[in-house]
């Protein structure tokens, strides 16, 4: 199997609400996927899912071509980067970066050179010593993008993680985001209500309501030739 991410006839409720309703969605290596669609259409309940971090009612979750439905978030290969920024205040940047891959037993050499290399990319070095506190939201957020980088995953799943900033930040992180993605070549999945992100972003963009993917298609055939009147709508095309 050579896609990245296969989500098979997947569902969720919370107690008698259905939120995701027999979701099917293949994703290939290095795709760009972005999960369009308005508040409370189930885009944080999907990348949850996909992390681990809810059980499914229903459906499996592959990984790389492993099922990994009921395997633990830490054993998936994936790395999350949060809306809110969740960096341990009492640490400086480098042990933010640095504190997942000592507790999972990892050799301070190997360690320093992910660190190192996680905070080239991303250009935070000078940060290194500093404490969340003494960071702007951009730099927080970068730092949370450098956490799941030095984990060295093939999978990224980003969950809003620039609706807290200015817009000229946004748009900033937007191309570094891009940039990160054109040098990393990895999979990532990325939830939005931001028609501009999506389109800038994506390989492909999956348009969610209530719990369902109303088309799938690259952002010029999504602007283009919507299937319905939502996805015209939610896109914004003109037509
Ligand atoms: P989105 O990320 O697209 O804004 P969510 O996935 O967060 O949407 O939520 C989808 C729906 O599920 C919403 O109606 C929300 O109220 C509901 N929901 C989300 N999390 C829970 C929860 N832990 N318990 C009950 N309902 C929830
Ligand atoms: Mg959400």
């Amino acid at each position: 199997m050579d896609h990245s991410v296969s989500i098979r006839d997947l569902s969720l409720s919370f107690g008698n609400v259905r939120v995701l309703e027999h979701l099917n969605l293949d994703i290939g290596q290095g795709e760009f996927i972005v999960l369009l669609g308005p508040s409370g259409c189930g885009k944080s309940t999907l990348l949850n899912c996909i992390a681990g971090l809810l059980d499914v009612t229903g459906g499996q979750i592959f990984i790389s071509g492993k099922n990994v439905t009921w395997e633990e978030p830490k054993d998936r290969g994936i790395g999350m980067v949060f809306q809110s920024y969740a960096l341990y205040p009492q640490m400086t940047v480098e042990r933010n970066l640095s504190f997942g891959l000592r507790v999972a037993g990892m050799d301070k050499k190997e360690i320093d050179q992910r660190v190192k290399r996680a905070s080239e990319i991303l250009q935070i070095e000078p940060l290194l010593k500093r404490k969340p506190a003494a960071l702007s939201g951009g730099q927080r957020q970068r730092v949370a993008i450098g956490r799941a980088l030095v984990r060295d995953v093939d999978v990224f799943l980003f969950d809003e993680p620039l609706s807290n900033l200015d817009a000229k930040l946004r748009s900033d992180l937007r191309v570094e985001i891009k940039r990160l993605h054109q040098r990393l070549k990895n999979t990532m999945i990325y939830v939005t209500h931001d028609q501009i992100e999506a389109l800038t972003l994506a390989d492909r963009i999956a348009i969610m309501k209530n719990g369902v993917i109303q088309q799938l298609a690259d952002p010029h055939t999504i602007y283009n030739r919507p299937t319905n009147l939502y996805v015209a709508g939610f896109i914004g095309s003109p037509s």
